[in-house]
């Protein structure tokens, strides 16, 4: 027997219709959301589109923006709805040109952002209907243009500002260091370089040693200069893991079996033999038939480690918050709280939440309801908006491997 296979024709043309058909479709659905987000009161915004979008915060972020954005420029949002070539991204662009002046727009009195809103609004359609250019680059340079134009004074008071200011974030394993000055960020650089240099020239004249001795195929190659850098930074912040002292909270289920560390994941057996073998507290944890609720307020800590190994994140839509970094909430309230309600203190009570969902669940802005003891929660927010979550820690039946 034979088979055929056949495929679509591969003219150019093909491709970029289809390109362009993805896109629209794809950029209306956003701007969709963006419209339906305006209806929702402003503090709502980002846990409803977290909620809908399910992915981070960052991406909750661009939506509560890009309503922000339309709400304040409804003809430029208008225009960009029909026309199918613009995105969130370009919305969430415009709002961060504007809002990287919110301290100094704050200084200069509270007029100012009607007048500068308008004024950016009118700069990108002139823009787009002169040069037909919509790329998201472009429409962020005329946003920063008529800025400086239009309010140079601002502009200049938060260049200062931003000179002034760091900041360390992390996103995974990487950190972003904002040096605040292009002049401090190459003095750091340089002295950083000229550090990893002699840590590769050493490197390489073990590899020329080493290939000099041994047979083919030779010994692995030296390490690149970003590596050298990568390896000076962290041997100055002490980031080798035989100096940490960080609390892990891992989860082994058999001795010789993956671990699942909150905050990172499943990690190999072998890196959780050496986790355990480093540890200084082991705690064997009983069964969940086996933990009882209490009368106090407080969760006890093996109910914590239940709740915490069941959940492994917030339980908010799309929250990435880990488990351990987050609030222990009484999804029923505690008596202890609310004399009108009954809800014990136990492990099918209790929910992981950040201190931010935390707040919107205790506002009583979103409300979460359970089918079956907290595995499934089900969140009942603002514009009737419905959303799911089902606990993938790894004591939850859904996050167990295998
Ligand atoms: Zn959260």
């Amino acid at each position: 027997m034979t088979s055929t296979y056949t495929t679509e024709p591969t003219t150019g043309e093909s491709y970029t219709s289809l390109a362009t058909t993805y896109s629209v479709q794809i950029n209306t659905a956003e701007l969709e959301l963006v419209a339906f987000l305006m209806g929702i009161p402003d503090d709502s915004r980002l846990s409803t589109a977290q909620a809908v979008r399910r992915r981070t915060t960052r991406e909750a972020y661009r939506y509560a923006h890009a309503a922000d954005i339309a709400q304040r420029m409804p003809t430029l949002f208008s225009h960009f709805r029909d026309d199918g070539r613009y995105s969130v991204d370009h919305l969430d662009a415009i709002w961060s040109r504007i809002n990287r002046h919110a301290t100094a727009l704050h200084a200069a009195g509270a007029d100012v952002p009607q007048c500068l809103d308008a004024a950016v609004a009118l700069g990108i359609a002139n823009w787009i209907r002169t040069t037909g250019i919509t790329a998201l680059t472009a429409i962020a340079d005329v946003a920063d243009e008529v800025l400086t134009a239009v309010a140079p004074l601002i502009v200049e008071t938060t260049e200062k500002e931003e000179a002034a200011t760091v900041s360390l974030t992390r996103r995974g394993s990487r950190f972003t260091l904002d040096c605040g000055s292009e002049f401090v960020a190459d003095a750091l650089w340089s002295s950083i370089s000229s550090a990893a240099l002699d840590v590769r020239r050493e490197a390489l004249t073990d590899h020329a040693d080493q290939t000099a001795k041994t047979a083919p195929p030779s010994p692995p190659s030296p390490p690149s200069m970003s590596r050298c850098r990568g390896e000076v930074a962290l041997g100055a912040l002490g980031g080798r893991r035989d100096q940490l002292k960080v609390t892990v909270n891992t989860y082994r289920m058999r001795d010789d079996g993956p671990a699942y560390i909150l905050g990172t994941g499943w990690v190999s057996p072998a890196t959780g033999a050496e986790l355990t073998a480093i540890a200084r507290h082991i705690r064997e944890l009983p069964p969940l038939g086996q933990v009882p609720p209490t009368d106090a307020y407080r969760f006890t800590t093996v109910q914590r480690a239940h709740i915490e190994g069941r959940d492994g994140h917030c339980r908010f839509p799309g929250c990435e918050i880990p488990a351990d970094d987050c609030e222990h909430d009484h999804l029923v309230n505690s008596p202890h709280t609310d004399p009108d309600s009954d809800g014990s203190t136990s492990v099918t009570n209790g929910i992981c939440l950040c201190r931010n969902h935390h707040t919107l669940k205790t506002a009583g802005i979103w409300e979460p309801t359970t089918p079956d003891d907290a595995l499934t929660l089900h969140w009942h927010g603002p514009g009737g908006i419905r959303a799911t979550t089902v606990a993938a820690g790894p004591l939850s039946p859904a996050g167990h491997p295998g």
